[in-house]
């Protein structure tokens, strides 16, 4: 801890500016801690894996105020044509019947344009990103954390977080061990031009016996990203290869330049633990998925933001130990959840066994044009599949910082949820409750009658809900979870839950 003006700092050192090292350090930061980052790569630049950001990663980014910038480069209506072995099925996926989330909409937006935008907002908070600097070595004990680099002095800090990648140097250096296992199927993808008759306002997915082919008109280096799954032990793409994907895909375009390709091999992984003293591991260090469903990037973001407040304020709260152990206590299990089924879809998707082709070739073709107009006019399925994918439905009921005191009956949110972005009205007018949370810090939503709850911290926001009835509140955690509910302000609950998440 360094003293600055009198309070006491919390120092972090991030390793990796990955979506998952960023997202952490500008949380860490908000919430009041000093932040370090460091990335070996000496350039910010690289090709983007994840094409997919969440509803639930927008909402818990947004009171970091990144959210804007993040939309203003992302296709919120993205419409797909679907391949089927000769019948081409349009599919749009606009507003969705998901009524309490800002962003019940798909997310169309390249890994590498979510990297700039958080990497410049850091920057613009002068948290300097070092880039050039690799993490050698480090040393952990109760007390703190002596890091090593190549082309840095040594350092100490009170936590170190490895935002380090799937074969993370930090998570090696402190022997935690990784549950999972290769896939026989690897991806190959590659950016291009293309002549032809497709137009660059959708994007293209192709079922063929050895797996799905996406075409997205969202490449870094060229107009288009072709990426298809194959049984391992291939090269990267070459001009020759992407045509003849595009010919499996009975996609009518020509290559007419290959700007850049890569194979990237797939596994899943889990870590056995995500805590060692003052290390942890988040994002694809802890957990590795398949690209199915674009789970990995969100799960290294949700990891962040739920761990960046905890460090910065362990320091204040009664038990540390408590608020630390909470971060693996709640986020492993999503993890571990997430693999399971993104294992599945990734098997149906490319899949080498008949079963799996059977599904890709007869089963889908046949069976996606009878059944997806009708699942798709019935709003209720759509929102309900979109909930599970945008990662809304992840909740902490269990969590020892999920406490319980009573149901306030006119704000029935369950402890442990994230906050719905419910309507209410507060005495500047009418407004909703992610707009009422949407900036850093612990949120205390007071129903109407309640006792007023004073606080000096200025990382306390307190809000009087004019339309809601009776004399308790809802406390909502940085990362935009219910943490407590009762049904009396007054109740001695409210400081014991501050306290307990280092709030006051
Ligand atoms: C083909 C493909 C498609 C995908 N599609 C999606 C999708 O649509 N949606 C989704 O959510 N996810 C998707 N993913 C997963 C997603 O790309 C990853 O989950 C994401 O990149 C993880 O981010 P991260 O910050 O945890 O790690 P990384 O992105 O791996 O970043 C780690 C960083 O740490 C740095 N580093 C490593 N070692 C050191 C060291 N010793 N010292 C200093 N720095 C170090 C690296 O240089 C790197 O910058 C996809 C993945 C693949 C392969």
């Amino acid at each position: 801890m360094v003293a600055t003006d009198g309070v006491l700092v919390t120092r972090v050192l991030v390793v990796g500016a990955g979506p998952t090292g960023l997202a952490l350090a500008l949380q860490a930061h908000a919430s009041g801690a000093s932040v370090r980052v460091v990335d070996q790569r000496p350039e910010p630049a690289r090709p983007s894996r994840a094409m997919m950001l969440h509803a639930r990663s927008l909402e818990v980014l947004r009171p970091l105020g990144v959210v804007d910038s993040l939309l203003m480069y992302a296709d919120t209506a993205p419409t797909v044509r679907l391949h089927l072995r000769g019948r081409v099925l349009p599919v749009t996926i606009a507003e969705l019947a998901v009524p309490d989330t800002p962003y019940p909409h798909l997310t169309l937006l390249p890994q590498a344009q979510v990297e700039r935008v958080l990497a410049a907002t850091l920057e613009s908070r002068d948290v300097r990103i070092e880039r050039g600097v690799e993490l050698t070595d480090l040393t952990a004990a109760r007390s703190g954390v002596r890091a090593r680099f190549r082309a840095a002095e040594p350092a100490s800090f009170d936590y170190l977080v490895g935002c380090d990648g799937a074969d993370s140097v930090v998570r090696q250096a402190v022997g935690i061990g990784t549950t999972g296992g290769a896939y026989d199927r690897e991806v190959v993808q590659g950016d291009l031009e293309l002549d032809g008759e497709l137009g660059t306002d959708t994007a293209h997915v192709s079922t063929t016996r050895a797996g799905l082919i996406f075409l997205f008109p969202h490449g870094d280096q060229a107009t288009w990203r072709l990426l298809a799954t194959r049984a391992v032990g291939g090269g990267p793409m070459t001009s020759r290869d992407g045509q003849q994907l595009l010919d499996a895909a009975r996609l009518k375009a020509r290559v007419s330049r290959l700007a850049w390709s890569e194979v990237v091999p797939m596994r899943y992984q889990l870590a056995d633990r995500y805590r060692h003293d003052r290390v942890f591991l988040a994002g694809d260090a802890a957990h590795v998925h398949s690209p199915a469903g674009g789970q990995g990037m969100n799960t290294g973001l949700q990891d962040a933001i739920n761990l960046g407040w905890k460090l910065a304020r362990a320091a204040y709260a009664t038990d540390p130990q408590t608020l630390l152990d909470s971060y693996e206590l709640e986020r492993r299990p999503v993890a571990r959840v997430t693999t399971a089924w993104t294992n599945l879809v990734f098997w149906a998707e490319s899949g080498l066994d008949p079963v799996a082709s059977l599904i890709r070739t007869v089963l889908l073709p046949v069976g996606a044009p009878l059944v997806l107009p009708t699942v798709l006019r019935r709003r209720q399925l759509p929102a309900a599949g979109f909930r599970i994918l945008a990662q809304l439905r992840v909740a902490y009921p269990s969590s020892r910082l999920s406490i319980d005191d009573g149901r306030p009956e006119s704000l029935p949110i369950r402890v442990g949820d994230r906050l719905p972005d419910l309507p209410v009205t507060v005495a500047r007018g009418d407004t909703r409750l992610q707009t009422l949370t949407a900036q850093p810090g612990t949120h205390l939503l007071l129903l109407r009658d309640a006792p007023t709850v004073e606080t000096a911290d200025e990382s306390i926001h307190v809000h009087r809900l004019l339309d809601r009835n009776g004399h308790g509140l809802l406390a909502v955690r940085p990362d935009g979870y219910v943490g407590l509910r009762t049904t009396q302000a007054s109740s001695p609950q409210v400081p014991h839950w501050l306290h307990l998440t280092g709030a006051i």
